[in-house]
């Protein structure tokens, strides 16, 4: 018999969190992290947790802590109070009347998920179907004041044992520092971000990256575009890898058919949710593409959630799951995500996300008191 999920109550958790360094990227400085966190109870008093990824502006997408509020409160937590959950793959249709939001939808299913491990009694790895026991990780570096500041950076990169190293571009100095990064290391698995700094005009200009072995280009063109991207690939040797124009499944079958990219950087945040995240991994392995996991600079929980998602064999390259301690002196769950030589273990045989949410650490970084929705 099929047992539904009763969700009885939800609690919102407002906090901030203070970056340990700022994350500085083209569009600004991130020091201190704002999170809505998700409490889910069930009619069993079983909880499931999730964590709203929007930034606090919408430089990232058009989301922004307070939107997701807004729509969580307004429109998908009512929807949820009153609808027996089947599988939380139903979570999307149930969502679906209304347009993107995809942050505010995937906060919540992904509470969803949680509950449905723990009423399916596996961790919530497996139930995404996640193979691996261990994943690799890379590391993002943000934008630094000076290439001594970047090399140092790397440096730590390289010694702690992450797999890969992202650096950030933008116009201004991107090839001067890129051949200087692969003269001091020829060998590192690198690749770089470009958060839709450049145009189609720039094809010329972004032909000059091809002798430099990177792993990939993420997002060169515009955060929407997907065509031009097709033509920019057509030319270029380096791997595209889309991160922010890929929002669905729909996009991602766009993206492949038309040859736009050769990578996709899955986020569950910005596609909606964990079973969309799921769809989008089955069709890429089904196409071979490989795909990685990207970072929101996510709390323990939102990186809890991304460590089951990795498991999933598609992902195939080091994705931006770091430990903890790389962006917090405390987090909010226990243990902490810990890195042994670049990889982390997945929670396999934990039920659940397979972390305790640190309740103490939840009452500290609350900026306002929690608030309560019920039927
Ligand atoms: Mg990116």
């Amino acid at each position: 018999m099929t047992e539904f999920i009763h969700i009885k109550k939800i609690h919102m958790h407002f906090l901030e969190m203070e970056m340990l360094s700022p994350f500085v990227t083209s569009f600004g400085r991130v020091t201190k992290r704002e999170f809505i966190v998700i409490e889910m109870v069930d009619r069993n008093g079983k909880t499931g947790w999730g964590e709203c990824v929007a930034f606090t502006s919408p430089w990232y997408t058009e989301e922004t802590q307070k939107t997701c509020y807004h729509m969580m409160k307004e429109f998908f937590i009512p929807l949820l109070l009153k609808t027996p959950i089947e599988h939380p793959d139903d979570v999307s249709s149930l969502f679906s009347f209304a347009k993107r939001n995809n942050m505010a939808k995937a906060a919540l299913e992904a509470a969803v998920w949680d509950l449905y491990a723990q009423q399916t009694n596996q961790s919530l790895a497996l139930a995404l179907g996640g193979t691996r026991s261990q994943i690799e990780t890379g590391i993002s570096i943000g934008l630094q004041p000076s290439n001594n500041a970047l090399f140092k950076e790397i440096e730590k990169a390289i010694n702690i044992g992450y797999k890969r190293v992202k650096i950030k571009i933008d116009r201004k100095s991107d090839l001067p520092l890129l051949e200087t990064i692969r003269q001091r290391y020829p060998d590192i698995p690198l690749m770089a971000d470009a958060n839709s700094g450049y145009t189609l005009t720039d094809a010329e200009h972004l032909l000059k990256f091809d002798h430099l072995n990177l792993m990939m280009i993420e997002q060169p063109l515009g955060d929407q575009d997907i065509y031009e991207h097709m033509h920019l690939q057509s030319q270029l040797e380096t791997p595209i890898c889309l991160d922010e124009s890929i929002h669905s499944l729909e996009d991602a079958k766009n993206a492949i058919r038309l040859g736009s990219c050769k990578i996709i950087n899955i986020k569950s945040g910005r596609v909606g949710g964990l079973s969309e995240a799921v769809r989008i991994h089955d069709y890429c392995l089904k196409h071979h593409i490989p795909v990685w996991c990207g970072g929101m600079l996510e709390s323990g929980i939102g990186r809890a959630h991304n460590i089951a998602l990795a498991s999933l064999p598609g992902f195939s390259i080091p994705g931006d799951i770091s430990a903890s301690s790389r962006y917090w002196k405390e987090d909010i769950i226990h243990p902490e995500v810990t890195t042994q030589n670049g990889t982390i273990n997945v929670p396999l045989d934990k039920i659940g996300i397979g972390y305790e949410i640190d309740r103490e650490k939840l009452k500290k970084f609350s900026t306002s008191p929690i608030q309560t929705f019920t039927l």
